[in-house]
């Protein structure tokens, strides 16, 4: 018999290896490798989706109409322009679907997110890595990889795994300098985390190729429910609400996000926590002679002298309960991602790797 093929590009895809939160013999176990919110989401998103559990019998509302009134309102932006899905990925995904196919290129960064390559190669498009200048996105390698191919330029700013960002003006000349036809996506999945940063919202509102994702699994603590959004021009969303399916977000989603994004207080309770203790991690980590560069994240990308030591440190960290992320596999194989937990966990990750760095002497 035939063997059934698959489209061309999908095998070019690597099975997504998940993170864990159980280490084999150590009770008190800390997950510090999926960029998560150490304090849960607000207590009005939590008692919402309680709530909402009262209504499972009916379909959820297919327009989204509330939270995306809320997130309009919230983020002063037209609500007519957000589109909703299953976490940015699926708003991601929307895009590369729509707008990209076999024939096409789709840039990303050297060490971009690892869902930019996929989605390319899901639509049977070429993906097109170009390098970086020192762990930055690198708007002049950017816009000379462009050509009349290109369709679509992702960039997370601030960026994962690196923690590293570029500023608004710089977003502006990559979108101007862009090729006709490609559009530029600015995903925002971290931008709650820098204080006064709009996510890239100003460039959409003022051009035709830009796009904004967000997320409401990083900095609300949502990342169980899957939650995330769009902002882009009119037509886009029009073109993007055509591949989305109606009953894609459920009730108990909805009713959480539109709580969430409208406790602000308690957004700016957690970014004020997060780069308190951020900082406090990152002078830790200096003082035991491990170098980082500016996060502008909830994570910080700790570097070593070489892959065998961050091998070990990893090895030591997990022995000692707290799970960090291996970065190999965005090229940076002497680094490890850490994210900034709670204060008892900030304090296990210096003392640990406090204790590996002795050991190493
Ligand atoms: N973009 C970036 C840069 C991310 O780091 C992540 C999550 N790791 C996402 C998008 C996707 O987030 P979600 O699908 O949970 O909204």
């Amino acid at each position: 018999m035939t063997k059934i093929t698959p489209q061309p590009g999908i095998m070019e895809i690597a099975l997504y290896v998940g993170g864990t939160a159980h280490v084999e013999g150590v009770s008190d176990v800390v997950k510090l490798s999926s960029n998560e919110n150490p304090f849960g989401p607000s207590p009005a998103a939590s008692e919402a989706a309680r709530r909402a559990t009262y209504e499972l019998h009916r379909y959820p509302a297919t327009d989204h109409a509330g939270l995306r009134a809320a997130i309009g309102e919230i983020h002063d932006i037209d609500p007519d322009q957000v589109i909703c899905g299953v976490g940015s990925d699926e708003v991601l995904q929307f895009i590369a679907q729509s707008y990209a196919g076999p024939g096409d290129e789709v840039i990303y960064t050297e060490h971009g997110f690892s869902m930019y390559p996929i989605l390319a190669h899901a639509c049977g498009a070429t993906p097109v890595k170009v390098a970086e200048k020192d762990r930055v996105v690198d708007v002049d390698a950017i816009l000379a990889a462009c050509n009349d191919k290109t369709r679509i330029v992702f960039i997370a700013n601030p960026a994962n795994p690196t923690g590293t960002m570029i500023d608004l003006d710089e977003c502006a000349r990559l979108a101007n300098g862009l090729p006709e036809g490609a559009l530029l996506v600015l995903d925002g999945a971290y931008a709650e985390f820098e204080q006064g940063y709009d996510g890239g919202a100003s460039l959409v509102a003022s051009r035709c190729n830009v796009i904004m994702t967000r997320t409401f699994s990083k900095i609300h603590g949502l990342g169980g429910l899957r939650i995330g959004w769009g902002y882009a021009p009119r037509d886009i969303i029009d073109v993007l609400n055509r591949v989305r399916q109606p009953f894609n977000l459920s009730t108990v989603q909805l009713a959480a996000a539109e709580a969430a994004v409208r406790d602000t207080g308690y957004t700016e309770k957690c970014r004020a926590e997060n780069e308190r203790l951020r900082g406090w991690l990152a002078e830790a980590l200096a003082r035991h002679g491990v170098k980082t560069d500016v996060s502008h994240t909830n994570f910080i990308l700790a570097r070593f002298a070489d892959a065998a030591e961050a091998d070990a440190c990893d090895a030591y960290l997990k022995s000692q309960g707290l799970i960090v992320r291996k970065v190999g596999g965005y090229g940076l194989p002497n680094c490890l991602r850490i994210t900034v937990g709670d204060e008892p966990a900030c304090r296990r990750v210096a003392h640990a790797v406090g204790q590996f760095r002795e050991g190493a002497e």
